[in-house]
């Protein structure tokens, strides 16, 4: 066993290798997150929210600040052999502002990171751009600054400044039983997409699938419609998968809820095309990621106003299931009746 030490200012913390017994592979991701919140933990007075929901938010004089950043790695979460630049781009922006979308709140400001490799044209990081700023023209945000360096493959990190109105924004910890729980558009086609590009490159079919991978659709108009309009009581984006964000919301919430996993919505073609790719029909729609639609809780007498939202949007919302106390955990209904507890939540970095 080696000792190590690491300087801790006026102390010097001694650690072990026995420190490192939790390695990343079993704590995971969100075990991770979990402990750097509590080395994070902040009483600052101007944070509304720190560390635990889509955005951090803070008060700053009489407007409240809304900061999101995401990174993406070549070859985690794109390949440049099937993402083009103009695509990536877009894309990129298109992941932050999902979680301005999932509070409500207005994006407004830009920064960009990169990790570039040598040998990268510079017609691919202009390209790249170009579908930076289209998202940034489309959502009205200004590119003000970020940072770049020489890495072996390239790494995209943006951070996204916004604004929203205190009393409006929708966090994931608002979800009260008896509410209901809705969800935008459909679910899995961006899981169900990675799964052909894998397998068959940007020549598979049906190319909406692929499409809905490579260009997700932030859902900020609605957000702020239902965030404006108070018919959501807690709200969340759906990036990890089904399960794993509706867990998110009940931890944060402290409830339980129940899916019913026949009202869950699945494109046709989804429908048409998932059985080649996994023998249950549900797998990518519960548990595949980056779909980026919203899900929130309402409470029932919301039910008139979501559906005139849903119609004006020209964007489906379904009621998929119900909040519960917290110690009926998330339960899933099957088609049959019989309910079970989800094990496996969804992706997961380090599992
Ligand atoms: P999302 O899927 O909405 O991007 P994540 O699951 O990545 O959210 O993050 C959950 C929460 O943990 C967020 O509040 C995020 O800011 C925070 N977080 C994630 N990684 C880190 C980190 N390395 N250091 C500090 N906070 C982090
Ligand atoms: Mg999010």
């Amino acid at each position: 066993m080696s000792l190590r030490t690491y300087p801790t200012g006026k102390k010097r913390l001694r650690v072990t290798d026995t420190h490192h017994v939790s390695s990343l592979g079993k704590i995971g991701e969100f075990g991770l997150i979990n402990r750097i919140r509590k080395w994070a933990s902040s009483a600052a007075p101007a944070l509304v929210q720190g560390i635990g929901d889509d955005v951090a938010v803070m008060e700053m004089g009489c407007k409240t600040l809304l900061a999101t950043t995401d990174i993406l790695i070549e070859g985690i979460h794109f390949e440049r052999s099937w993402m083009d630049p103009y695509r990536l781009g877009k894309k990129s922006m298109a992941v932050n502002l999902s979680d301005i979308a999932a509070m409500g709140g207005t994006p407004k400001y830009v920064l960009i990171s990169l990790g570039l490799p040598k040998n990268l044209s510079f017609s691919f990081i202009s390209w790249f751009y170009r579908g930076i700023k289209e998202a940034a023209r489309r959502h009205r945000v200004d590119l003000v600054g970020g940072d770049t360096s020489l890495s072996e493959k390239m790494v995209i990190n943006i951070c996204l400044l916004g604004e929203g109105r205190k009393k409006d924004l929708l966090f994931r910890k608002g979800a009260r039983v008896g509410d209901e729980l809705f969800v935008s558009g459909t679910l899995g086609d961006s899981a169900l997409g990675l799964k052909i590009l894998q397998k068959k490159g940007l020549r598979g079919r049906p190319h909406r699938l692929i499409e809905k991978h490579l260009s997700p659709c932030p859902r900020l108009q609605l957000g702020q419609a239902l965030a404006e309009r108070r018919c959501a009581t807690a709200m969340i984006d759906v990036s990890d998968g089904l399960l794993s964000d509706t867990r998110h919301l009940l931890e944060e919430s402290g409830v339980g809820a129940m899916i019913w996993e026949n009202r869950i919505p699945l494109s046709q073609s989804y429908r048409r095309t998932s059985h080649l790719y996994s023998k249950d029909p549900f797998h990518m729609a519960l548990s595949g990621g980056e779909d980026y639609e919203l899900l929130f809780t309402a409470s029932p007498e919301k039910r008139e106003k979501i559906s005139s939202l849903s119609r004006s949007f020209k964007i489906p919302i379904t009621c998929i299931g119900k909040i519960l106390p917290k110690k009926k955990k998330l339960r899933i209904v099957q088609k049959d009746g019989e309910t079970y507890s989800p094990s496996r939540l969804g992706f997961d970095h380090f599992r």
